[in-house]
């Protein structure tokens, strides 16, 4: 079985990843959306990763979907918005027994995409490294993380993951995927739409910890119902430790929101609303909370979606 890895969308954690596995000697190959930015990129010449202030340039060979050849490996490192279609555009290419590697934030976009190659093996990864980019085909390396690497159907570690330890690329296979994204999400639920309500960093929620607080409580208790007692384990002490240790740092979905690009809203607290209702589950406080979101975003002509 070939050893490349092809990465599916060459934005800031795609890039990330496909300069390190690269300087590590393993072959990569992008996929990017479609003849004319792989035109643009050829133009650059390959991507630039700024890690350390120091920029490096890697010289990457990119495709677009329809390029011909298999792919026994795929990282795909879209938004989760854009995972199902841009799954779809290689899923002819997966060969008999492809592995597809799900880095997406948030929750409902990884099965999306498996519905869509069931004959793949799907990994799911939550990552908490940080990568912003800085131009096309520029990326800069901004925050040192970790990631957890899982498939919820199956425990084998997978025989390519030593590839990510030869890469630098901190990871740990778990057999609790699940309830690493859940948990994730939670956090997210109760700290990124009110920074975007409030106007705030993360730090500018300690002024409204009451309001955090019985997020919290909902949420956890959603978790449970949903079968995550360990993902709701001490969400409110945790999601606390987090406004204070991130207290000066905007959250991606502030960023995003100010950026005027659209948010993953719909996989993080729009996908726990969804569950909630699903199990009948009356949450007025993250049903208001997604409300007063999904208003605010309309106002500012962002996709409520
Ligand atoms: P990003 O910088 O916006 O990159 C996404 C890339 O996907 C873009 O390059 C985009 O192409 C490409 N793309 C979209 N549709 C495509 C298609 N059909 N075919 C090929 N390429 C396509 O996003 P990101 O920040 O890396 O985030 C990716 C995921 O990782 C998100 O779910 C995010 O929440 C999660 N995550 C990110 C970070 C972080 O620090 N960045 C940390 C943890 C988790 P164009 O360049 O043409 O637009």
């Amino acid at each position: 079985m070939s050893s490349t890895w092809h990465i599916l969308g060459a934005g800031s954690l795609g890039s990330l990843w496909a300069c390190r596995l690269a300087r590590a000697g393993k072959a990569v190959r992008l996929i990017v959306r479609d003849q004319q930015r792989l035109r643009g990129y050829q133009q650059a010449g390959g991507l630039t990763l700024i890690e350390n202030e120091q920029p490096r340039h890697y010289a990457i060979p990119a495709e677009t979907a329809p390029a011909h050849g298999p792919i026994h490996r795929l990282l795909v490192a879209c938004k989760a918005y854009d995972a199902a279609p841009a799954i779809a555009s290689v899923a002819p290419r997966l060969a008999e027994g492809a592995e597809v590697l799900l880095l997406q934030n948030g929750m409902g976009s990884q099965d999306e995409a498996a519905e869509l190659v069931p004959h793949a093996r799907c990994v799911f990864v939550s990552s908490t490294e940080g990568a912003f980019r800085e131009g096309d085909w520029q990326v800069r390396f901004a925050g040192h993380g970790f990631n957890w690497l899982g498939d919820p159907r199956n425990p084998t570690i997978p025989a390519w993951f030593d590839d990510l330890h030869e890469a630098g690329i901190p990871a740990e296979w778990t057999v609790d995927i699940l309830t690493r994204l859940w948990r994730k999400l939670a956090l997210n639920c109760a700290i990124n739409p009110l920074t975007v309500l409030y106007d705030c960093q993360n730090g500018g929620l300690l002024g409204h910890l009451d309001e955090v607080e019985a997020l919290c409580a909902e949420l956890a208790g959603l978790l449970r119902r949903c079968g995550q007692p360990e993902a709701a384990h001490g969400l409110n002490e945790e999601v606390q430790r987090v406004i204070l240790a991130t207290a000066a740092n905007y959250s991606s979905m502030y960023q995003d929101v100010r950026a005027g690009r659209r948010t993953e809203v719909h996989y993080l607290l729009g996908h726990a609303c969804r569950a909630a209702a699903r199990h009948g589950l009356q949450l007025p406080q993250l049903e208001h909370l997604l409300q007063r979101l999904v208003e605010n975003l309309r106002l500012r002509g962002l996709p409520c979606d």
